[in-house]
């Protein structure tokens, strides 16, 4: 056998199962395996309790001038799902073996695999003097379960990066390498229609009193996409698909080809051909299960109780609260008069986009200096989200004051002409309780390295209290994220 796979195995023979505590154990060893591969690259790795499972996080440096060579930020993780059922397994979950093209074991694909490549390729460049970034490997065993102990550890991590990979994903085909640049979000829901007292008789109150089932059925059919699409409501806030991206997708297998490989049928005419606009890109409402009378015994029921499990993937740009709200609006206003309606949020997850586009650090240039490559700009109302990270300055001032509106327009003025923005576009837009706020945001997280400083840039002061900036100070994307949260509260404060 090649060394890749001796190597491999003796890592994916590791039992990290995080959901079992007695294996808790195991999966330290795998985070230690982990350090060990980084170490053997000349880099530097710990093990960093954090709460919850051990992190394994460390840096190895770039071959020449690490202080000027940009980082990229590597995610994977190192505990596994529990193999069960066994009787399904044709070789030992943890005896990893090839058989045929494949290699058979837990994690393989998932994703100690993937890892290890992003692992053994560092340490070969590392190795051959020829790493031209510096990689910062963030890497956790708790992923399988849950924990937030990565997320809680980046946010805390003032240390910038100039690119992140998350690499815990499938590849779309062999030898079709691709980048994930968005992921959809979720918001899941349960409902419950109630429309009486009691069960009823249908052979005396039939055609006279009114059904839960039917009302339910009535309602979710509101919220039904009609030709792919789901009610506009739903459809709010979408980021749709640069040209770039449509033409990748036509690179991709057919959409009939993937709906059928998995015995699946086309929603309508046209979602084979629009296979990837309507996964990727838009948001699908499914209901998950229904439930109310007597499904299965024939029964002359009339039930005044029916629940379901409904959920929304959300697309690119979506906010959940927003369209949470949505959802339950669109139900309300087709209830039938009489019947009553809980909706409850079992959980939410907000979609992800990282705005594609080339990342190209000019030579010599520290990264902290480097230009961005492009400025885009979002508007941001109530609490919509700005859908990248890369938030670079916030000023937020009274409506229908033109003195703020000048001072306004001179400190976006300013921003400008740092003459980094030359592609900035500003919008002005009222809001809803009274504050006006612009956000101009940058595509490439470099930017999030340019100093928040006195006059050149001027959050209000309570917005930079929040922000809790000191004049001068670098701050990273997650420094960002956490001032997107600040500002809301502000925003708040002020409505
Ligand atoms: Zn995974």
């Amino acid at each position: 056998m090649t060394p890749w796979f001796e190597e491999l195995a003796e890592f994916l023979r590791i039992e990290s199962i995080s959901a079992d505590p007695e294996r808790a154990a195991e999966v330290r060893r795998a985070g230690e395996w982990v350090r060990g591969v980084v170490r053997q690259a000349g880099g530097e790795c710990d093990l960093v309790d954090w709460h919850g499972q051990p992190l394994a996080v460390g840096d190895v440096p770039a071959s020449s001038k690490p202080e000027r060579a940009p980082t990229v930020l590597c995610y994977g993780h190192f505990d596994v799902q529990p193999p069960d059922p066994l009787e399904l397994w044709e070789s030992p979950p943890f005896e990893p073996e090839i058989r045929g093209e494949y290699l058979y074991g837990r994690g393989v694909a998932d994703d100690k695999g993937q890892l290890y490549m992003l692992l053994g390729a560092a340490r070969e460049l590392a190795q051959a003097g020829r790493l031209p970034v510096n990689v910062r490997f963030a890497c956790d065993g708790e992923e399988e379960t849950g924990g937030h102990s990565i997320v809680e550890y980046l946010a805390a991590d003032e240390r910038a990066a100039q690119a992140a990979i998350i690499f815990d994903s499938g590849m779309i085909a062999p030898g079709r390498p691709a980048f994930n640049v968005a992921t959809r979000g979720l918001v899941y829901f349960h409902l419950t229609v109630r429309t009486g007292g009691r069960d009823l008789h249908s052979g005396m109150y039939g055609g006279a009193a009114l059904n839960a089932a039917h009302a339910l059925i009535h309602m979710l059919g509101a919220a039904m996409p009609v030709d792919g699409r789901l009610p506009e409501p739903l459809r709010a806030g979408i980021v749709p698909p640069t040209e770039d991206e449509l033409e990748g997708w036509r690179e991709l297998p057919g959409g009939a080809s993937e709906l059928a490989d998995q015995g699946a049928r086309a929603m309508d005419p046209r979602a084979a051909e629009e296979f990837y606009l309507r996964t990727f890109a838009e948001p699908a409402l499914d209901v998950n299960g229904i439930e109310s009378g007597s499904p299965h015994t024939q029964k002359t029921v009339l039930p005044v109780r029916a629940d379901a499990n409904a959920s929304i993937r959300l697309a690119p740009g979506q906010d959940p609260d927003d369209i949470a709200a949505a959802f339950e609006r669109l139900l309300r206003d087709a209830l039938p008069a009489g019947a009553e309606l809980d909706v409850q949020r079992l959980s939410s997850a907000p979609p992800g986009l990282v705005p594609p586009g080339p990342f190209v650090p000019e030579p010599g240039v520290p990264p902290q200096t480097l230009p961005p490559q492009k400025v885009a700009e979002v508007v941001v109302r109530g609490n919509e989200h700005v859908p990248t990270d890369q938030l670079l300055a916030v000023v937020s001032t009274k409506p229908n004051d033109p003195l703020n509106d000048e001072k306004l327009r001179n400190d976006v003025q300013a921003i400008l002409n740092l003459g980094q923005f030359a592609d900035a576009v500003v919008r002005f837009e009222p809001v809803p309780n009274g504050v006006r706020v612009v956000f101009v945001v940058v595509e490439n997280p470099i930017i999030s390295s340019v100093d928040i400083t006195g006059n050149t840039i001027i959050p209000t002061p309570e917005v930079l209290k929040a922000l809790g900036v000191e004049t001068g100070r670098v701050l990273n994307t997650v420094t960002m994220r956490n001032g997107l949260r600040a500002v809301e509260k502000v925003y708040q404060d002020k409505g």
